[in-house]
């Protein structure tokens, strides 16, 4: 098969599909692999290290888009690029194609196989191409509250880890999945004291064989939630509630009441945020202040390392991607039914139940 992998063009979007590690496996296997020039450049990926493992540089997208196969990318397709896509080829990225009717009309249009990352499912239950994300941002998250804290940046003044003689930092985590994990390791590392809300019991028991009493736990509910973003330097929000908004559970009356200078990092924040006092904000411009505050709420917080991300993205697609390559799309999906529910839109129809039934199309 031959694999294409444009340059991202999504604004400030520095990830790529494809690593040249990703493309040796492809290269390896006797498939043509064609790399938009400078796809990579950005976080350090270049040209000739995608030589290197028998890539096909070639100067346009147009191009990558008229001779490919499948399309690796890593953001949802730009209007010009799905004008680009034709019948039969496949797609495979991320797609987010609920919110977006526009995008799925011209998906439908483009009469392509469009499978998107965060809907192939895992053996062991889970989204495990979207788990990455929610890695890096749950790491993120704590490395954010620890800057935002310092007085030059807003925050109270408090060195998370403290020091010998004065107490560390105090870290609430609320949402014990991937980011709220992520996050509490970090905030472990750094030596800062951890709080732990979730609203389910097995995870917190998960958490406290793992951790013993290097983190407190609380089963999350008003009262638990109120006392523990009132003592808090640092508010992790990393809850979900799959397909639904995010529940508001740090409310404007917490805020008011919380110790001035603290940090709230809403990384559910595209879920809508569970902080009433959340608005999604860039890297630009990451942080805003209410009552004080300082209100971290960014929603493509992976993008910021995107070399990281990168790296991380490809160890959960490449699989799939082989598998396509291999077999072609109806087979791998015949094999596999964890790939099968990442086909969102098919040859002119949308394949995903859910995505169908809130846009109104036919499943
Ligand atoms: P997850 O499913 O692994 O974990 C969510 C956790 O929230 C679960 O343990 C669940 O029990 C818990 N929860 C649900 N309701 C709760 C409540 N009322 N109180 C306390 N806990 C509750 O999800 P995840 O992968 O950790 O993702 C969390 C959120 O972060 C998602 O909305 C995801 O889209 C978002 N996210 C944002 C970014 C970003 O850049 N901002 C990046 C990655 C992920």
């Amino acid at each position: 098969m031959r694999v294409g992998v444009p340059k991202e063009i999504k604004n400030h979007e520095y990830r790529v599909g494809l690593t040249p590690a990703s493309v040796r496996e492809l290269t390896s296997r006797g498939h043509d692999v064609l790399v938009q020039a400078g796809a990579g450049e950005a976080i350090g990926l270049s040209d000739e290290q995608y030589r290197c493992v028998g890539a096909h540089l070639v100067a346009q997208a147009e191009e990558v888009f008229a001779r490919a196969d499948m399309i690796v990318k890593v953001k949802e397709p730009q209007p010009h690029e799905c004008r680009m896509l034709r019948p039969e080829q496949i797609l495979y990225t991320y797609l987010h194609l609920a919110p977006d009717p526009a995008q799925t009309k011209a998906l439908v249009d483009s009469r392509a196989v469009c499978i998107a990352y965060e809907t192939i499912t895992g053996p062991s239950g889970g989204l495990p191409l979207l788990a990455p994300m929610s890695e890096v941002a749950g790491r993120m998250a704590v490395q954010a509250g620890a800057h935002y804290l310092e007085i030059a940046h807003g925050g109270r003044g408090v060195l998370l880890g403290g020091v010998p003689g004065v107490s560390p930092g105090h870290v609430v985590v609320i949402g014990a999945g991937v980011v709220g994990t992520n996050a509490l390791q970090m905030a472990i590392g750094l030596g800062a004291r951890v709080t732990v809300l979730d609203k389910s019991v097995d995870r917190l028991r998960q958490l406290d064989l793992v951790f013993g009493n290097r983190i407190s736990t609380a089963y999350s509910n008003a009262h638990s939630i109120e006392e523990a973003v009132l003592d808090a330097d640092v508010v992790i929000g990393g809850v979900l509630v799959p397909g639904a908004a995010a529940p508001k559970l740090v409310t404007r009356e917490h805020v008011a009441h919380m110790k001035k200078g603290a940090v709230m990092v809403d990384v559910a924040i595209d879920q809508g945020g569970c902080f009433e006092t959340s608005h999604p904000t860039t890297h630009a411009q990451p942080v805003y202040l209410v009552d004080g505050i300082v209100h971290y709420c960014v929603a493509n917080m992976p993008g910021a390392v995107a070399r990281t991300s990168t790296f991380a993205l490809n160890n959960a697609t490449i699989g799939h991607a082989i598998a396509l390559a291999e077999k072609g799309w109806k087979h791998a999906m015949r094999d596999d039914i964890h790939l099968r529910r990442g086909l969102n839109v098919c040859q002119g129809n949308v394949t995903h139940e859910a995505v169908a039934r809130d846009l109104g199309y036919p499943h």
